[in-house]
């Protein structure tokens, strides 16, 4: 079943002449959500196909990928492992101790090791402790994750000029960037601090399709300080976001990102009569660690 389109409605929007809608990407699993759901669906499939039963995969310990990974093991039938970045702090988060009452394994390892986790030996190594697993990389990037996330295009019954999403390893939106095919532009809105993002796109798309598309760009001014990092601004205006349309954001990723489709809407930076999709890519169990 593809995930809603509904409109939202705002007078800024009306005096700007722009027409916004939203994709519920955070509605379309009901044990795993959001993008980390698109990511894994094919993953799933060839772990399946390749006759694995443990599924490895790496992130820190409030991700929404290990919430997704211990989830889908649950429900597909998959022992997992989740290689944790940093020291166990008890009592658990709510992230961790979902991933844990799902049946994962939980590893913790250190800053600096964790920096090697794509590292060949590295990744023998923990084949070696745990047995022979279907490795998944941190934030679930890989090629058969941007062929998922082409679907969150593919199922669209209309098109609009502009699609507006969150971004993290980049993954997400190489699938909206090469779904779409040249067409309309891509805004990715940057969760964390830097600007490496653009080069590092550039090369899942070579690596997925080979294709280049110039359709798109990185927006880097919505970080709100880097990754994970909250602002009172911030999360006042998901609050009352919240309120007005009753739809839930999330502080890491889409809450920055609709507040910088507001603030890009305010500055005229799309011309009246187009009409814009904001992909909302899901990632509620991330508001736990804020208190939210
Ligand atoms: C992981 C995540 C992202 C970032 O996705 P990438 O494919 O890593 O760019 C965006 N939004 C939410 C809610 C996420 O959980």
């Amino acid at each position: 079943m593809p995930s809603p389109v509904q409109e939202i409605k705002e007078d800024l929007f009306s005096e700007k002449g722009v027409r916004v809608f939203v994709k519920r990407e955070d509605l379309n699993h009901p044990v795993i959500s959001g993008n980390k759901w698109r990511k894994l669906k094919y993953n799933l499939e060839e772990a399946k196909r390749l006759g694995h039963k443990k599924i490895l995969t790496f992130g820190g310990a409030y991700s929404n990928h290990i919430h997704a990974v211990a989830g889908a093991g649950k429900k597909y039938n998959f022992e997992t492992i989740g290689v944790i970045r940093g020291e166990e702090t008890l009592p658990l988060n709510d992230t961790l101790a979902y991933a844990k009452s799902c049946g994962m394994t939980l590893h913790y390892i250190n800053r600096s090791d964790y920096r090697l986790k794509n590292d060949r030996a590295v990744k023998r190594g923990l084949q070696l402790a745990f047995g022979e697993s279907y490795i998944i990389p941190e934030g679930g990037t890989n090629n058969l994750a941007i062929k998922g996330c082409t679907e969150i295009i593919k199922e669209l019954t209309e098109a609009y000029d502009h699609y507006c999403l969150s971004i993290g390893t980049g993954g997400t939106i190489s699938g909206v960037i090469d779904g779409l095919d040249g067409k309309a532009s891509v805004i990715g809105v940057s969760a964390l601090k830097g600007s490496f993002l653009t080069s590092e796109i550039e090369s899942l798309l070579s690596e997925y399709s080979g294709k280049v598309y110039n359709n798109w760009q990185i927006n880097n001014d919505y970080h709100f300080g880097g990754y994970a990092k909250v602002k009172p601004e911030l999360l006042l205006f998901m609050s009352a976001f919240e309120n007005r349309h009753n739809m839930l954001l999330d502080p890491i990723y889409t809450g920055k990102a609709m507040y910088g489709l507001y603030d890009l809407i305010h500055n005229d930076h799309f011309d009246p009569g187009q009409k814009i999709l904001f992909i909302h890519t899901g990632g509620l169990q991330g508001r736990k660690g804020f208190g939210l």
